[in-house]
């Protein structure tokens, strides 16, 4: 951590971001990242007692930090976490949509459409829903992130229906480039494995662990600051000429060309 703070500009300095899905693992790494880099950062999740750690901990880095229960399939939280946002602070500039759920290892033959629909809703739709509240305010410069995962680009039989909503982030990512285009560039994070909470399932047994280490060039699973680090690159100026594209962050997995 010392390390990356050591190397971390102020890229952010006098903007708002707004991070979805945020008290914890990716999304919470990635607010710190951009507050620690200048940004007055939103954060977000279901539980008014983890955004108010998640507050806390980023106030205690010398970071803005402003915490707004929501849970991203509730139209009036995503509305509220915005009116807040702007009322506060006058402004959006960076929105990075990070919330997603993997609630079943079924077939997707078997997978019961209730899931089917929790699934869409959850990884995919609130997106777009959420930036259909925010589009007035995003201005000239602005910048979308979604965090999609390896995963969209060939969908384990263990997760394949989490995969194919990431798959979806690509296609929404290349999609909305154009539509807010040429004031807001839309990109996406594909991150590998990260041992946080969302990945325990898979992380926690040391042999599943060691076999997706191995799958790695790197030879190790990816952290939060890895994933913060890509999100904020996209989300910064170096990036002023990217828009409708995918990083991967994954250590060398296999995943596209
Ligand atoms: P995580 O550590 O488990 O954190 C999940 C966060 O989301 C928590 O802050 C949680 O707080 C919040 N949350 C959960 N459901 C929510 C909802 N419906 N609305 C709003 N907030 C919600 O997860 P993570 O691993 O960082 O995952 C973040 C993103 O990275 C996801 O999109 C995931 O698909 C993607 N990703 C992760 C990996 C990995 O290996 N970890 C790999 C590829 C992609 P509350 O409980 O308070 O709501």
């Amino acid at each position: 951590m010392e390390k990356t703070q050591a190397r971390i500009g102020r890229r952010f300095q006098g903007k708002v971001a707004i991070v979805t899905a945020s008290t914890q693992g990716i999304g919470f790494s990635i607010a710190e990242r951009l507050g620690l880099e200048g940004a007055s950062v939103v954060i977000s999740s279901r539980k008014q007692n983890n955004v108010d750690e998640a507050v806390e901990k980023l106030k205690g880095k010398g970071i803005e930090a402003l915490g707004v229960v929501c849970h991203v399939s509730n139209p009036q939280q995503r509305k509220n976490l915005i009116d807040v946002t702007v009322q506060k602070y006058g402004k959006i500039d960076v929105i990075v949509s990070n919330a997603a759920v993997n609630p079943s290892i079924d077939p997707i033959l078997l997978t019961k459409e209730s899931i089917l629909d929790k699934l869409w809703e959850i990884n995919v739709k609130a997106s777009i829903l959420l930036l259909q509240d925010a589009a007035p305010y995003l201005k000239k410069g602005s910048s979308v992130i979604f965090i999609s995962s390896i995963a969209g680009y060939s969908p384990e039989s263990s997760m394949a229906m989490y995969g194919v909503t990431k798959t979806a982030l690509f296609g929404l990512t290349k999609a909305l480039a154009k539509e807010m285009a040429p004031d807001t560039r839309v990109n996406a994070v594909a991150p590998g494995f990260v041992p946080t909470h969302f990945a325990e399932f898979l992380t926690k047994t040391e042999s599943i662990r060691t076999s997706l280490e191995e799958k790695t060039l790197l030879n190790r699973l990816g952290t939060a600051e890895d994933m913060a680090a890509a999100a904020a690159f996209l989300a910064s100026d170096d990036a002023a000429y990217i828009t409708g594209e995918i990083l991967v962050v994954a250590g060398g997995v296999q995943s596209r060309l």
